[in-house]
């Protein structure tokens, strides 16, 4: 199978051929349809796998084609994740997705200064990407809204509760609307991803790699 054929838009495209990127790994041929079809998503899924470009491009594919709805409000897509490490390399592969659009994204995370983080924020960005505790803090600063999420990601969730962020996702999600689509990522599914996947996931489609 090639990218050509997964419905995603000729900036997409050409930013992954100029990627090297020609095929879709197995759990984004899986993902990719899936959420465009605007199902919510449970998914097994190691690093390495190609998960990140799995719940980005669609994301990408669906902002592309959503109709701009006047002022801005606030991001559009909210991808969680547990390490700054993580972030950083979430923001860098989607700055490359989205390298031949006019999508904005921007990643916030702990242990620096919230100055450039608030300034980026106010750039409009339809895209962020963040660790809890640091978006919880810019949420209880007003420097951003989360009242125009339409697309949720918890990328490594499994690794997100073993540090303890349980009360900063409910806190975060709390601010998101109901109506939205939701993707949790997991390396293993114990039985507190099963429960929060139940609490935040509607009518889930599972994938596995
Ligand atoms: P991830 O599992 O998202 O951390 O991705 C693992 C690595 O594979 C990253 O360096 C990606 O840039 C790369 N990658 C993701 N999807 C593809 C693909 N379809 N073809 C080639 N490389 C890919």
């Amino acid at each position: 199978m090639l990218f050509t054929s997964l419905n995603l838009s000729k900036p997409i495209i050409q930013a992954l051929e100029s990627a090297g990127y020609h095929t879709p790994t197995p759990i984004q041929e899986q993902a990719i349809p899936t959420i465009l079809a605007h199902h919510d998503v449970l998914a097994c899924a190691q690093t390495g796998t190609g998960k990140t470009a799995a719940f980005s491009l669609p994301i990408i594919e669906r902002l592309l084609a959503s109709k701009n709805e006047g002022a801005y409000q606030g991001p559009k897509a909210l991808i969680l994740a547990p390490t700054r490490e993580l972030a950083i390399q979430i923001g860098e592969n989607i700055a490359v997705y989205v390298s031949r659009t006019h999508i904005k994204q921007t990643v916030v995370f702990g242990g620096v200064s919230v100055v450039n983080q608030i300034a980026e924020l106010r750039k409009r960005p339809e895209i962020v990407v963040a660790t809890p505790g640091r978006l919880l803090d810019l949420l209880n600063q007003r420097a951003l809204s989360l009242k125009a999420v339409n697309f949720l990601v918890l990328d490594e969730a499994d690794r997100m509760l073993d540090m303890g962020f349980i009360k900063d996702i409910q806190r975060i999600i709390s601010n998101i609307p109901a109506e939205r689509q939701t993707l949790l990522f997991s390396a293993t599914m114990p039985k507190e991803i099963e429960s929060l996947a139940n609490a935040i996931l509607k009518n889930p489609r599972h994938i596995a790699v």
